[in-house]
């Protein structure tokens, strides 16, 4: 049984598409995350789902029960968005307690839901407070409270860690997942911020331009991309894309032979994918370049290389280089990914 099933659905604003044929399937208790750039119709998505916005095509369903035409009220989703709003005037424990009153329960049954949930996310001493007695933190977990109070059967969350600090929108992150873990809820969770999902997802679905661009593990975007999309999009610092040509069977500027990849039927201009942590500078490497760049993270620098006309980046270097010298680095074959320039399509993608 899926716990989300979205069939070729669209959506347009006047002219604009914003989504356009969307089919997407996540399992029953699943985390998945959407991820995607700011404008790409990640919570036009949400809103549709949720029923705060009409479909133009396609059609939607929850545990194998068709939704689509319901009532917001009546699909069983709870929605946490970017600015929570809390109602500033009441405590914690009747914030979370109001979407159990306007659902019509009984004081004792509102009383008993309200303490496990205020004790599952550790709000329990702070149930007399007002919102304006809380920290970020806290006020997001009385969000997230709030929404899954009533035991949705899907839970949407659109960037709720956006307007947190650094230090505690990690800690938020491993919180929703223990938390989405421990209800079992399937769970769409919106987010601009590649490291976000793949420290979350069970699974991304990447979204670009209102299409789904690949669908897959964390491990299988990072590793395995479908395109110059998704590798870009994925991992930091980003992906080297090295512009190349073909040349009397020879890759340049790599100087690979094209019959030792299976290149020969691939368009003449290409890009090779080369990820920054795969590139080792090295005494011995057999390519050279001139550092551009060398900065420090703490555990390892991140040094700029210029390699003919291409500037590379290397990262995972235990020592500084200096800016102007020569260095020769090495990277392994294996970690070479090809993607047509023009199309951005992965050369040799076995999905
Ligand atoms: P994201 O959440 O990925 O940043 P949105 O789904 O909010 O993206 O928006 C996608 C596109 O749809 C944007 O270009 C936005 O301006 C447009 N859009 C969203 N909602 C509306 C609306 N109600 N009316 C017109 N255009 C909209
Ligand atoms: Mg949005």
């Amino acid at each position: 049984m899926a716990g989300l099933f979205l069939k070729n659905i669209s959506k347009a604003f006047g002219e604009q598409t914003v989504l356009d044929d969307i089919s997407l399937e996540i399992g029953h208790g699943e985390l998945l995350v959407l991820l995607g750039p700011s404008g790409c119709g990640k919570s036009t998505l949400l809103r549709l789902i949720a029923g705060l916005e009409s479909l133009d095509a396609g059609e939607i369903y929850i545990a194998d029960k068709r939704i689509d035409h319901l009532e917001p009220k009546k699909r069983q989703v709870a929605m946490v968005f970017q600015n929570y709003a809390l109602y500033p005037h009441m405590t914690v424990e009747k914030n979370l307690a109001f979407p159990l009153k306007v659902a019509g329960l009984k004081s004792r049954q509102r009383q008993e839901r309200v303490g496990l949930v205020a004790e599952m996310l550790g709000l329990s001493e702070k149930l007399k407070a007002k919102p304006g007695q809380l920290s970020g933190g806290q006020r997001q977990r009385v969000a997230l409270g709030r929404a899954i109070i009533r035991e949705p059967s899907l839970f949407l969350l659109d960037e709720p860690l956006s307007n947190l600090d650094a230090d505690l929108r990690a800690h938020m992150r491993l919180e929703i997942v223990k938390l989405q873990k421990q209800l079992g809820i399937s769970t769409i969770h919106v987010t601009h911020d590649q490291a976000e999902a793949l420290t979350m997802a069970d699974r991304i679905a990447l979204l670009h331009n209102g299409r789904l661009i690949q669908v897959g593990t964390p491990e299988e975007l990072y590793g395995n991309p479908n395109s110059a999309f998704t590798a870009q999009f994925i991992g930091s610092p980003r992906i080297n894309l090295i512009k190349s040509t073909i040349e009397n069977n020879v890759l340049v500027p790599i100087g690979i032979q094209v019959a030792d990849f299976h290149l020969e039927s691939a368009a003449a201009r290409l890009l090779v994918g080369l990820r920054p942590e795969a590139i080792d500078i090295t005494a011995g490497g057999d390519y050279t370049g001139i550092v551009r760049s060398c900065e420090y993270l703490g555990e390892h620098y991140v040094v700029g290389l210029l390699f003919g006309e291409t500037e590379l980046v290397a990262s995972g270097s235990k020592q500084p280089y200096d800016v102007g010298n020569t260095v020769r680095f090495k990277f392994s074959q294996k970690d070479l990914l090809f993607f047509n320039e023009e199309t951005g399509e992965r050369i040799g993608y076995a999905g």
